[in-house]
C-alpha cells in the first residue's frame, strides 16, 4: 500500500492506494500555522490513523510547498515559512521509523498526471499548476526529474520570452524580479492585467477574479476576451521556451485557471512561432485528477521501488 500526504499551508491531505491502484480511503484536515513542531505531529498522527484504519502499514510519499536542498537536506523556497531551514525529512523519518520520500507539490501534480492521468504512458511530461502562483514540474518515464538544485521544471520566475511594452521590464515580483512568467500567467496576474486595461474608473474591473474575467469573455465582454486573448499569447510563448528545451508528449494544466476551455485550443496555435521545429506534436491537457493531483502524486513517488531497496529521495 502506498500513503501519500499533501502538505498544503492551510490543508493536509493525505490518501491510500492500493497496490492495484484502487484509491482505499483519503482524509482531510487543516493544516497548523506557523508551527513546525505541530506540523511535524499533524502528519506522523494522519499516517498513523490511516495505517490503523486499514490495518497494513505502507510507504509514504509527502508532497510539500518548497523543497528538501540538495545541499543541507533542509526545506527551502517554502511559501508555508514556517517549514523553511527545518529538517523535515529527517524528523518524520524518525517519527514513522522508515524511508520517506518527499517532493515539491508542483513535481507531484505532474507524477500524478503521469502515472493514471491526463498523460498516462507518456515519456516526458511537463506538469504546470496555474493558479496563485505558477508551478511546474518534469516527469520522465514516470519519475520525477529533481534537478542537482532540486528546482527542475521551476519556470514561474524566468522572465516572459520575447516580451514587448509593457511586459517589459513587466511587473515587480515577490521574488524581487521583474517581469517573471508567474506575474502574467497565475491568476493574480490576468485579473491584474484585465483590471489595468480598461477606463480607469466605472468600468467594473477592480476586484475582479481570473475566474470572473473567463466568464466574462465567455459571455462576449470585448475587454475580457482581450485579455484572455493576451494571456493565450503570454502562455503559448512560455511554454514554447520549455518545449525547446524539454520538448515533452505532453504538457498538463491544472490549478484553477485549468478549468478555461479555449486554452487548449488557443494556446497549441500561437506556440509554434516560437518553437524551433517544423511541426509541433506536443499535447496541451487539463489535468484529470484535478485538486486530488497532489496527493496522488505524493503516494506515487513510491512507484519504482520498495521501501526496502533505496533511502528516502532528496527533492
Ligand atoms: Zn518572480
Amino acid at each position: 500500500m502506498r500513503i501519500g500526504i499533501d502538505l498544503g499551508g492551510t490543508k493536509i491531505e493525505g490518501i491510500a492506494i492500493a497496490d492495484d491502484g484502487r484509491e482505499r480511503l483519503r482524509r482531510r484536515m487543516a493544516a497548523p500555522r506557523d508551527d513546525y513542531a505541530n506540523t511535524l505531529a499533524a502528519l506522523a498522527g494522519l499516517v498513523h490513523d490511516i495505517e490503523q484504519e486499514l490495518g497494513v502499514q505502507g510507504t509514504v510519499g509527502v508532497g510539500i510547498p518548497g523543497t528538501l536542498s540538495p545541499a543541507t537536506g533542509l526545506v527551502k523556497n517554502s511559501n508555508s515559512t514556517w517549514l523553511i531551514g527545518r529538517p523535515l525529512s529527517e524528523d518524520l523519518e524518525r517519527l514513522l521509523d522508515r524511508p520517506i520520500r518527499f517532493a515539491n507539490d508542483a513535481n507531484c501534480f505532474a507524477l500524478s498526471e503521469a502515472t493514471d492521468g491526463a498523460a498516462a504512458g507518456a515519456d516526458v511530461v511537463f506538469g504546470v499548476i496555474v493558479g496563485t502562483g505558477t508551478g511546474g514540474g518534469v516527469v520522465i518515464h514516470r519519475q520525477v526529474l529533481v534537478g542537482a538544485n532540486a528546482i527542475a521544471g521551476e519556470w514561474g520566475h524566468n522572465p516572459l520570452p520575447a516580451a514587448r511594452g509593457i511586459e517589459s521590464p513587466g511587473p515587480a515580483c515577490y521574488c524581487g524580479r521583474r517581469g517573471c512568467i508567474e506575474t502574467f500567467l497565475s491568476g493574480p496576474g490576468l485579473a491584474r492585467d484585465y483590471a489595468e486595461s480598461g477606463p480607469s474608473t466605472g468600468s467594473g474591473q477592480a476586484g475582479v477574479t481570473a475566474e470572473d474575467v473567463a466568464a466574462r469573455a465567455a459571455g462576449g465582454e470585448a475587454l475580457a476576451d482581450a485579455a484572455l486573448a493576451r494571456y493565450e499569447d503570454r502562455m503559448a510563448r512560455a511554454l514554447a521556451s520549455v518545449i525547446n528545451i524539454l520538448d515533452p508528449d505532453v504538457i498538463v494544466l491544472g490549478g484553477g485557471l485549468s478549468n478555461i476551455d479555449r486554452l487548449y485550443t488557443n494556446v497549441p496555435r500561437l506556440w509554434s512561432p516560437h518553437v524551433f521545429s517544423d511541426r509541433v506534436t506536443t499535447r496541451l491537457v487539463r489535468a484529470v485528477h484535478g485538486d486530488a493531483s497532489g496527493v496522488r502524486g505524493a503516494a506515487w513517488l513510491w512507484e519504482k521501488e520498495p521501501p526496502s531497496a533505496q533511502r528516502s529521495q532528496r527533492g
